[in-house]
């Protein structure tokens, strides 16, 4: 018979990260035989394809790929099934759904859209289907619950937003990029991070790395600057004091774009309202003052842009007294709070030299413009202060919202949403049941605790490997799953999160499935099958519509996943255009994305809007108190931090170091990232030299302890049996491990989440109860501002309780036995 041979353009299965590549795969004899990347049309060089990219043809194939309906026949967690058929699983699967619902009301049922981890993630259709379905069912949606939300709450605390970031990264960037904390070169997002980097630095922008690890990104930069984990805000503080002091700071910026110059009622904590000063003046407005005390109105924008100061020229650091009562200026309560802050003190407690705090300040300022890309890396129970102080001194600078020089979060690949789908086409059903209920941990706790709150019984886990990526997997062991009536994971492998369900059900992967993507460099993909589903997988698209026509809403889930594609591009991106091309690539012009048109290319690049270099920011339109930039935040002055500033942290704590004097120091592999595939073998070929824990020689020789031996990790939450990595990168003092190698990796003892995890320690316990705020405050930052949800985060504990634990590493007392 004659060999076939065909291409199709896949999203890659991505093995838990969020990139979203397309790849191009090639199929001979209806079996993949390779994927490599894709070319989009024009020029630009860009979807570059990783080295688990190139691995992923091998994923449909994998040794333990789950191919038919698996029911539980042991313990949950006991990982004991059998096989039964998609009828049995779906039948009984429906029927305790409608008995949940009948006994505790439909919001009983929660779906789980944690995004990272499943290809195509938040803007997949799966993820779609999961909102379609809770709004056509009246059933709850899981809040996500991640470990980076430092950087977010931080931003949202200065900018009322959740982000500060330009929409995409600037062709052409400034004059430095400080790379604060993250590991671009090294980590997730290759293929967008990595080039602009490098263009960047080829072009002569200095690129700077401040982090406590010696990494990728660190041998590729100018300058390293290694600090001290958890410290990085006082870094940024000292460097705030090298601008107030050396008069290095950005006036114009100051005035046109923050609440420096506003005055603060140095009693209250509070922003002086204008009406309380001065005659006239409305209830929504502010003040200011000039040099002569002499005091006038600034209005809140209301979403408008700003309308100025008036007459008055403002004193960034007037001090005035009305009544007895001292009113002083943002800038001026700044500087005095700055003025500990010295280049000396920060030394103390960051390690880095003052003269290193100045010079890195002074270059800061005299390069700008200047980025600073903090690219998820301060994962510390502080970030969301640490992230405060750093958007501070950014501001101070003037280097936000210009062309070259911004504030980034992220890479390229996430900032491209803008010009994508509605997916509320997919999402909302014509005649939604109800609007759904977001449920975060201590929701589904309160009703375990009293039966008169709603209950949540039935967890239908649609994407990722949550048991591995959430803070606290513990507390899904012992508190959460044992009062679950139905616990059902769409997996493609068999992962820490399905090993505990109840049914297990065959996942498609994406070269088996329709999909439809926005995302890498601006262009929207096609994605066709490139083989037949393995197996009895099944998409995710028909495992909704069966579920629903068991339970009654099937009118809205009639649609096969294809048709749900065109869908989502004929009416979900409307009125949108690409670029056309010619043979030789140049643009030359633009046509309307319809689905026809892109079944045909497969891939269009989609027509940006112009630059405008505050893009992404809204200027004018931040939900702070004053309706601007805010390095003071009033909210937060009421809970002691009206400045971002140091908090203290477990790791900071040198009594408790005196028993555990290690910091265990805990990340994510580049090679499993959001970890869906932990127990994929290539990954851990790719990674094997890494298992384990890392400790400098010195500490090694202090404990007696040699390379590759067995060594025991200790805190008071438990004991991790691992081998020993001796390497001369990592800091003395800190013990390093990934955390994302599969549970099987550590027989009869902890994992890294385990001594993590708030066991025995009620101060724990509150930390990662903590974890779960994030949406309750977004929510309340934006739209309520309510103090106590502030607190929460901005208290000593914040949603990033993973990475602030001691620990020591000894020799194992008793081989095979863990202690
Ligand atoms: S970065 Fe992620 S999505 Fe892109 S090729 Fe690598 S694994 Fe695949």
């Amino acid at each position: 018979m004659a060999s076939t041979e065909k291409v199709t353009y896949n999203l890659c299965q991505g093995w838990g990260c969020h990139e979203h590549c397309l790849v191009e795969t090639h199929v001979k004899d209806g079996k993949i035989d390779r994927v490599q990347k894709c070319l989009f049309p024009g020029k630009r060089p860009a979807n570059d394809i990783c080295m688990k990219g190139i691995l992923s043809a091998k994923i449909p194939y994998a040794k333990d790929r789950i191919l038919h309906p698996l029911k539980r026949v042991g313990e949950r967690g006991e990982g004991k099934f059998e096989e039964i058929s998609w009828d049995q699983a779906l039948d009984e699967i429906s029927a305790k759904i409608k008995e949940s619902a009948e006994k505790y009301g439909p919001r009983s049922i929660m779906l789980n859209q944690f995004w990272c981890g499943y290809p195509g993630d938040w803007k997949s259709t799966q993820n779609d289907l999961i909102y379609r379905f809770a709004f056509a069912y009246d059933a709850s949606i899981l809040e996500y619950q991640a470990v980076d939300y430092g950087l977010t709450f931080g931003t949202a605390v200065v900018n009322g937003l959740f982000t500060v970031n330009s929409r995409r990264l600037p062709d052409d960037t400034g004059k430095e990029i400080i790379i604060w904390g993250g590991n671009p070169l090294g980590f997730t997002r290759p293929a967008a991070s990595t080039h602009f980097l490098l263009d960047a630095q080829e072009r002569g922008v200095k690129i700077v790395h401040i982090s406590n690890l010696f990494d990728v990104t660190s041998a590729r930069a100018d300058q390293w600057v290694p600090v001290k984990s958890g410290t990085d805000a006082a870094l940024a503080l000292g460097m705030c004091n090298v601008l107030l002091e050396e008069g290095l700071y950005n006036a114009d910026f100051l005035l046109e774009k923050t609440s420096a110059a506003y005055l603060v009622n140095t009693e209250t904590g509070a922003y002086a309202r204008a009406a309380s000063l001065i005659e006239g003046a409305s209830e929504n407005d502010f003040a200011a003052a000039d040099e002569q005390g002499k005091l006038g109105v600034v209005p809140h924008p209301m979403g408008q842009p700003f309308a100025g100061y008036g007459d008055l020229k403002p004193d960034l650091f007037a001090s005035v007294e009305v009544n007895g009562v001292v009113y002083k200026t943002t800038m001026l309560l700044l500087k005095e709070f700055c003025q500990q802050w010295t280049p000396e003190k920060q030394e103390a407690a960051t390690g880095v030299p003052a003269e290193t705090c100045r010079q890195v300040a002074r270059e800061y300022v005299a390069n700008s413009p200047a980025i600073i890309y903090l690219y998820y890396g301060l994962r510390y129970p502080n970030a969301v202060q640490s992230n405060r102080a750093i958007l501070t001194l950014a501001l101070l600078a003037g280097n936000v919202g210009k062309k070259g020089g911004t504030i980034m979060l992220a890479g390229q690949g996430e900032q491209t949403t803008m010009f994508g789908m509605d997916q509320n086409v997919v999402r909302m059903p014509p005649n939604p049941r109800g609007m759904s209920e977001r449920v975060t941990i201590e929701t589904i706790l309160e009703g375990f605790e009293d039966p008169t709150k709603q209950q949540h019984k039935v967890w239908l886990n649609c994407m990722g490997n949550p048991l591995l990526n959430w803070p606290n997997k513990d507390l899904w062991r012992r508190r959460i799953l044992p009062n679950l009536d139905l616990f059902v994971s769409w997996e493609i492998r068999m992962t820490d999160t399905a090993r505990y369900a109840d049914y297990v059900l065959p996942e498609t992967t994406t070269f088996e499935r329709y999909e439809t993507v926005c995302d890498t460099d601006n262009c929207v993909m096609y994605c066709e099958p490139a083989i037949e589903p393995l197996g009895e997988a099944k998409s995710g698209t028909w495992i909704f519509n069966e579920i629903a026509k068991r339970i009654g809403i099937e009118d809205d889930f009639s649609l096969s996943a294809e048709e749900w594609q065109q869908v989502r591009i004929d009416e979900g991106m409307k009125g949108k255009n690409a670029i056309v091309f010619d043979d030789e690539q140049n643009a030359i012009g633009s046509e309307p994305i319809t689905f026809d048109k892109l079944k045909e290319k497969k891939v269009m690049r989609v027509e940006m809007p112009p630059y405008i270099p505050e893009d992404g920011l809204s200027m004018d339109m931040h939900t702070t108190t004053t309706g601007r930039f805010e390095f003071y935040s009033e909210l937060l002055y009421n809970v002691g931090r009206p400045f971002g500033d140091l908090e203290p942290m477990e790791m900071l704590d040198e009594k408790k170091r005196e028993e555990y004097p290690l910091q265990f120091y805990v990340g994510r592999h580049k090679y499993f990232m959001q970890g869906q595939f932990t127990n994929i073998e290539e990954n851990h070929l790719l990674a094997s030299k890494q298992f384990g824990v890392a400790l400098n020689p010195i500490e090694a020789e202090k404990r007696g302890l040699v390379d590759g031996e067995l060594v025991d990790v200790v805190n008071e939450c438990g004991t991790m049996r691992v081998p020993l990595q001796l390497r001369d990168d990592i800091p003395v003092g800190m013990a390093h491990t990934w955390y994302s190698f599969d549970e099987k990796h550590y027989p009869g003892t902890c994992c890294p989440q385990d001594l993590m995890h708030a066991e025995n320690t009620p101060e724990r316990e509150t930390a990662v109860m903590r974890a779960y705020y994030p949406s309750y405050a977004y929510i309340n930052i934006e739209v309520l501002k309510t103090p106590q949800v502030m607190t929460h985060v901005a208290g000593p504990y914040t949603p990033e309780g993973l990475w602030d634990q001691l620990c020591d590493v000894r020799k194992i007392s008793n081989e095979g036995e863990v202690a």
